[in-house]
């Protein structure tokens, strides 16, 4: 007798569930940091971190947005980062930045939302130039941010500007990034003006579904952090020692605004299981004592 599948996930999905808990569950639950010297552990969608700090709610040229959610965590080298780039934000005309996810007081998987942010080094910024920093907690949580691409996805929009090409290359040249994810309508648009001298900075820029309201910056492995991975390929080997402008237009051409179609024959590609649905069996077993410590 054949058993439908949506049966047999019924009858499989409660038992490995109660059987082990999700670690977003685990994670999630946690107000505050471990007190642990600071660690990256495992990689990027796939890890935790230890003794994280907290980007101040608040600061001359930068606030935190969404604080409800509580992922204004990161590893030192991610909030020094990020204080360090809303300055230079100032310099180019901003009145500095908000920003958006970067990770759980203890990182790891998250409840909703990305994949990624697991390790306290990737962080969201918003694309909407601050109009004031002075934003209250209420206005933090219903202020929009604002895309930077047409509707059809093929350019920028008016909103783009001058500044966020600036912004967008003072945040790559930033030797402790590994790189940077935009809508893939931002990076084109960069290529329009690129010579060789910008190669080594705009190969970090790297086209990516979504990412118009706000660019996403991944931090390499900071120094010691010998339980951190860090991905593979790497920029270079995407981007083939070149700026990546061609491989993007054919990204976006071919793979994303028309993806090829598959043969009858061709094996389904095998389900990726998300990040949502790890438990502490699938991080590195350090995570256990980030979770564990005071
Ligand atoms: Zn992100």
């Amino acid at each position: 007798m054949r058993i439908p599948l949506f049966a047999l996930i019924l009858a499989i999905l409660p038992a490995t569930a109660s059987a082990q808990q999700l670690a977003n569950r685990l994670f999630g639950a946690h107000p505050m940091p471990s007190l642990q010297g600071p660690e990256a552990i495992g990689s990027y969608a796939k890890g935790c971190a230890a003794g994280l700090v907290r980007l101040p709610e608040t600061g001359p040229t930068w606030q935190a947005m969404r604080l409800s959610r509580n992922r204004n965590w990161g590893h030192p080298e991610a909030i020094s980062y990020v204080q360090d780039l809303s300055r230079k934000a100032v310099q180019i005309g901003w009145n500095g930045l908000y920003i958006g996810d970067i990770s759980q007081p203890r990182g790891g998987p998250m409840t909703s939302g990305h994949a990624s942010h697991q390790i306290g080094l990737d962080i969201d910024i918003w694309m909407l130039p601050p109009r004031r920093l002075n934003l209250s907690a209420a206005e933090r949580e219903s202020i929009s941010s604002i895309s930077v691409r047409t509707e059809d996805q093929r350019s920028v929009n008016s909103n783009w500007s001058r500044q966020h090409h600036e912004l967008l290359r003072q945040a790559a040249l930033d030797p402790r990034v590994d790189r940077i994810f935009v809508a893939a309508a931002v990076k084109i648009e960069m290529c329009k003006t690129a010579t060789r001298a910008d190669t080594p900075w705009l190969q970090k820029i790297r086209p990516a579904v979504g990412h118009n309201y706000h660019f996403h910056v991944r931090l390499r492995c900071p120094q010691g952090n010998r339980n951190c991975v860090t991905q593979s390929p790497t920029v270079a080997e995407l981007s083939n020692g070149g700026n990546g402008c061609d491989e993007t237009l054919q990204w976006w051409v071919t793979d994303f605004l028309n993806p090829p179609r598959r043969e009858r024959t061709e094996e389904p590609a095998p389900r990726q299981r998300h990040p949502r649905e790890y438990t502490m069996a699938d991080l590195p077993a350090q995570c256990q004592q980030v979770l564990a410590s005071n």
